[in-house]
């Protein structure tokens, strides 16, 4: 049985061999799954249960890091199309729009959003209102962590704290995530 895919009422095992574990119930001597998953066996604690695999979008709560792309841009508001969250790479988010508004985007006073993000730009942001899907990027680990150049769509690149198009020398600002152009969430 072990790490075979069950539906809700089959067999995982006996109470014989195992203890019930997560998402199973036992009747007349056997574990029953509740739910469609897959077994897992726990030799030291001999317990079987059942794993959940479901490809569903993560649920967005406040709190949560997400990172998304900037798809419009307007006088005080950023909007993104989500991509993932942290933590639920695996179960990718399709067709959640959040913003940030210009005073969510740094701790202190923003001036010119355009200074802070730009169109296309990859950012990380925590989630403060989860029904509105309001973010917030004020934190060090926070903000953009790609963008690419106005004007020739290269990659910019981090050199002595700004960023730099290595194709047309163009330089630009944002509000830079600590973790910017290191690939990692
Ligand atoms: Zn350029």
């Amino acid at each position: 049985m072990e790490n075979s895919i069950v539906l809700p009422g089959d067999v995982v095992g006996s109470t014989e061999e195992f203890v019930a574990g997560h998402d199973t119930y036992v009747a007349g001597g056997y574990i029953y799954a509740s739910t469609t998953g897959q077994v897992e066996i726990d030799r030291e604690r001999r317990s079987a249960r059942v794993i959940t695999k479901s490809n569903a979008p993560p649920r967005l709560q406040n709190g949560d890091i997400v990172v998304g792309e900037v798809i419009d841009m307007k006088e005080s508001l950023v909007i993104l199309s989500l991509a993932v969250k942290k933590g639920y790479e695996s179960r990718p988010i399709s067709d959640e729009e959040a913003t940030i508004h210009i005073s969510n985007v740094k701790n202190s006073y923003v001036k010119d959003l355009r200074q802070m993000f730009g169109l296309r730009d990859i950012v990380k942001a925590k989630i403060i209102d989860e029904r509105q899907l309001r973010l917030f990027t004020g934190d060090e680990e926070l903000g953009v962590i790609k963008a690419y150049c106005s004007r020739c769509m290269s990659d910019l690149r981090l050199k002595e704290g700004k960023l730099e198009c290595p194709t047309c020398h163009n330089s630009e600002t944002r509000k830079l995530s600590r973790d910017y152009g290191l690939g990692v969430i």
